[in-house]
Order: C-alpha cells, then structure tokens, then sequence
C-alpha cells in the first residue's frame, strides 16, 4: 500500500510499504478515508528527534474497519470509526481511571502509545491506505456511517479533544477568562472547547495573521505578540488582574533559542497573564531529554521557569498528552448535534501524493495550510 514515510529532516516521501495485517485476535485493519498532519508531525519531519528513516506518520485517523480479528466483538467491517491517537489497552490501571495517555500495555516500560510517532510504539501510522488498530473495542469510537461531517470527525482523533482537554487541565468553568498561547489547529481547538464551555472571554496570542483571524471568527479576541507584550495586551483587557485560566498550545517552539540559555518564553508569559491562583493547562509540547536528538539544544527538557513566580502566584499546572478518548464520544455527539463543527480549521483536502508538498508549507505555517486533511 502507499504510505507517507520519513526520510530525513524536512523530506518525507509517499511510499509503497507493506500492508498491515491483523496481528492479534483484538486488532481490526482499517481502511483511512481521512487522515491529518499535525504539529506534532512537525517535530519528527523538522529531524528534531530520533525517529528512524522509513516510519509511517499519523496519528489522527478515521476510516471504514475492513478486516476484524477473532476476538472483535463490538466492532464490525463496514462500521466507520474514528482511531484516537492513543493506542491504549482499556484495561492497565491508567486506562481504568481514564488515563488512556499514559496505557501501562502498549509501550511497554514507558506509559503511552501512538500511531506513527517516535517513542509512542511499534504501531505505525495512518498517513497510508489501511492501518492496524490494536485493541480495537477499545480503540474504535463508532461514527455514525455516510460521509456526512467526515472533516468534522477527522478532528476526533487528536486535536478536537486534546483543546478541550486543554480546557479541563485549567479547570475552565462558565464565565471565567482563559488566554490561549499558539493559534495553530491546537490552540483554535481550546479556544473553540472554552467557548463551547460558556468562557466569558478567550484570548488566542499568535502572530500568524490568517491564524489569529480564524480565532476571531470563533468570537476569541486575538492578541498578535509581535504587535507588543501579549501580556500587558490581556491584563489591560482585564481590568488588570489577568485571566483566571491560561493555556500552551505553543511547546517547545516558544523555547529555541540560541545559546545555552532556553527560556521557557510562552510559559513564564502564562504565569504572568493568569491571576493569582488561577489554573494553566499545557498541552504545547515539550520534548524530554534525549542525548540522542540530532539537535539536543532543542530536544533540552531542561528549561528556564521562574518556579518563583509561579509558586508566588499560587497557581496550578497540568500537562502531557492528551486521553482523546476520555471525551471523543461526547465530542462526537456534539458534532452529531450541530452544536460543534471544529471543522472550521480544516483549511486544505489533498490526495496522499500531495503530502510531501503539504508538509512542507504546513511548517512553514503558510496561508492555507493550516490543518491539512489527507484522502489516501
Ligand atoms: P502549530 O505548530 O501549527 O501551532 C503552534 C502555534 O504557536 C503557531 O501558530 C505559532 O505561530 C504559535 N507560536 C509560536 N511561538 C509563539 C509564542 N511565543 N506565543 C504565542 N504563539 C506562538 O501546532 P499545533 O498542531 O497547533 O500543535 C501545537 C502543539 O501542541 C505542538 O507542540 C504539538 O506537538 C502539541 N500537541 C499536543 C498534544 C497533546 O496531546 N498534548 C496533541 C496534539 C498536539
Ligand atoms: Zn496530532
């Protein structure tokens, strides 16, 4: 089958690879209608990590079950199913409480799996024709059949749950403000999550024009950080005192810099713009430390936090993956419902052949590129 492959920094290439293949009585094949690229691709394909030559991407995957294992007995060929990003076994203690992030089974010694991605296992990506879903009763979120609302699904898998997990680690509740950092399909996600959640005002910080944009026509007020401190710009909007809850959907791109010290930039800015003892949730992320990363400056996990002003402020952070199936039913239902089209961000529907093209402008965050949806 073909298949988007990694070749080298900044190179991928649409390949033919084997075709998967049941594995396990638990595994169902899917064939992908629909796949995305996502940020998180970007840290792989910009050569920041280990990942070897050759690794399929994706991780945000729907499609139709063709083939099922023997022991599949909720799901059945034919049924259109959206794969969250998490391969988690549903029943190692993590998963029992929710925790699906951070599956005790699939990646064994770490905690957490993912299709296509370094250090998340040995599943491989769906950026390709069919892929193999372990523990599929567990993995499968069931669509309604049809295409109706296929983009609007095609969000399920990562970033439509991931902002609204966003939401939930900053414990957003109605009518409270939240700052968003980072614009890209992500960070919109958390803004479109806080507004579905009744915030009373969502502040989205980037300094991508078209990006900033879509912010506003999701009714976020966007703060452009190169227009000036983004910090001031959001406590003058609030009568001085800050947001009650702040969000990173920007990572470790805020943190590259040159020389020996790395600022966390976007985190000490959230510290700042949140009032005293509110709440950030982040889900921008952040590469541990691994002496093996070509460029180790960035793959740093060791960063400056002023923990002092953090600690005076008296807030409270959470952080990490994001359990896309902690709340892709519900999501699900609201897209169902007409209550929620995060489809909003999906600028650009391409044939897999065009992926190499559509990374490269993905990372160079060009108009129109902002959330690619590939048909394989
Ligand atoms: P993206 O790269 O498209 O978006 C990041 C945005 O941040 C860009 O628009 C960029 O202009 C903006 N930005 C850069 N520096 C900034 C600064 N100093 N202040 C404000 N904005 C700034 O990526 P994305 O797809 O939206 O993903 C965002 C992050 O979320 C990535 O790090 C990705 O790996 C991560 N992610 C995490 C999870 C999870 O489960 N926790 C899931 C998916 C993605
Ligand atoms: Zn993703």
């Amino acid at each position: 089958m073909k298949a988007v492959v990694y070749r080298d920094a900044h190179s991928v290439a649409v390949e033919d690879v084997d075709d998967p293949r049941i594995e396990a009585p638990t595994d169902v094949l899917v064939r992908i209608t629909t796949t995305a690229i996502c940020g998180s691709d970007l840290h792989m394909y910009e050569g920041r990590t280990v990942a070897d030559t050759g690794i399929v991407f994706g991780h945000e995957n729907m499609g139709i079950v063709e083939e099922v294992g023997s022991g599949v007995t909720r799901v059945r060929a034919g049924d259109r199913v959206s794969l969250p990003f998490n391969v988690a076994c549903g029943f190692c203690r993590n998963c029992l409480s929710g925790k699906t992030a951070f599956c005790l089974t699939t990646n064994p010694p770490y905690a957490g799996a993912a299709y296509g991605y370094v250090g998340m296992g040995p599943y491989t990506g769906g950026q390709a024709e069919y892929l193999r879903v372990p523990f599929a009763d567990f993995n499968c979120l069931v669509l309604p059949p049809g295409d109706e609302h296929e983009n609007d699904f095609a969000m399920l898998a990562d970033i439509f749950p991931t902002g609204y997990h966003a939401t939930v680690l900053a414990d957003l509740n109605p009518g409270e403000t939240i700052a968003v950092f980072g614009a890209g399909p992500v960070g919109l996600m958390a803004a479109y999550s806080a507004m579905i959640k009744g915030a009373s005002k969502v502040f989205v910080v980037d300094k991508v024009p078209h990006r900033l944009q879509l912010a506003e026509q999701i009714g976020a007020i966007p703060i452009d950080f190169s227009a000036g401190d983004p910090v001031e710009q959001i406590t003058d909007q609030t009568d001085g005192v800050g947001v009650d809850k702040g969000v990173d959907a920007v990572g470790y791109q805020a943190t590259v810099s040159s020389g020996e010290e790395q600022p966390a930039v976007v985190l000490d800015q959230l510290v700042d713009a949140v009032r005293h003892t509110g709440r950030l949730g982040v889900v921008g992320l952040y590469l541990p430390q691994d002496p093996g990363a070509p460029d180790e400056n960035a793959a740093n996990g060791r960063l400056l936090f002023n923990i002092g002003r953090f600690f005076e402020k008296g807030q409270k952070m959470g952080t990490g993956q994001a359990d896309a199936k902690a709340y892709n039913a519900q999501l699900r239902d609201l897209i169902v419902a007409g209550r929620a089209t995060p489809s909003f961000v999906v600028s650009k529907e391409l044939p897999l052949d065009e992926a190499p093209d559509a990374y490269e402008r993905f990372d160079r965050r060009e108009e129109g590129y902002s959330k690619v949806v590939l048909r394989p």
